[in-house]
């Protein structure tokens, strides 16, 4: 596939990007050469602007939206930083890593992670939710025959950053150890992405 990730970044702060830069490049660890792009948050901006009420996303019409826009190629991977809360089905979420469409089916180069730390998650939190997002966008639970949880998209391993929510003190002590924080077949998973 395609390892390029285009970076839309609109919250005018450079922290949630490191943080997410870090998780990009332990997640490298496992899927070679991916490379970044950087887009400045104006696009994003004007498309907020559209959404009626910019200080409370709704993930779904955002997304919607962005891809009718000419800078929302549907060739590489996207992930957009914003500092707004964003709302699923009134469900205030972290993040989301989501394909054009639902009924598409899995392809990476369709998908865009939209993430938010509108919650002030500590730095170490909000790498767990990125990890998490990467993981999802990058096959870490896809073609899994072992899934339990209940959606089947989630890892359901204590230690695992795949299990929902992202955080815990397990990932947490993992990451402080220089542990991977994704278990042994979420990373499979992301090896033969
Ligand atoms: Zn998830
Ligand atoms: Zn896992």
């Amino acid at each position: 596939m395609n390892p390029k990730i285009e970076l839309f970044n609109d919250t005018g702060s450079s922290e949630e990007e490191r943080t997410l830069l870090v998780a990009i490049k332990d997640l490298s660890r496992f899927k070679p050469n991916l490379q970044l792009d950087h887009y400045e948050g104006n696009f994003i901006s004007a498309l907020k602007n559209k959404m009626g009420n910019p200080n409370n996303i709704d993930l779904d019409r955002f997304i919607n939206l962005a891809y009718t826009k000419e800078q929302f190629s549907y060739a590489t991977q996207k992930i957009v930083l914003l500092n707004e809360p964003l709302y699923q089905n009134d469900r205030l979420m972290d993040g989301l890593t989501r394909q054009r469409t639902p009924q598409f089916n899995c392809h990476s180069y369709q998908q865009t992670i939209i993430l938010s730390n509108a919650r002030n998650l500590s730095q170490d939190e909000f790498y767990a939710v990125c990890s998490h997002e990467l993981g999802h966008a990058y096959g870490a639970t896809n073609r899994r025959h072992d899934i339990t949880s209940d959606d089947k998209r989630h890892c359901t391993i204590n230690k695992c950053v795949m299990r929902y929510p992202a955080f815990n003190n397990l990932t947490s002590l993992r990451r402080k150890q220089g542990l991977s924080v994704y278990c042994p077949k979420c990373e499979d998973g992301i090896k033969n992405f």
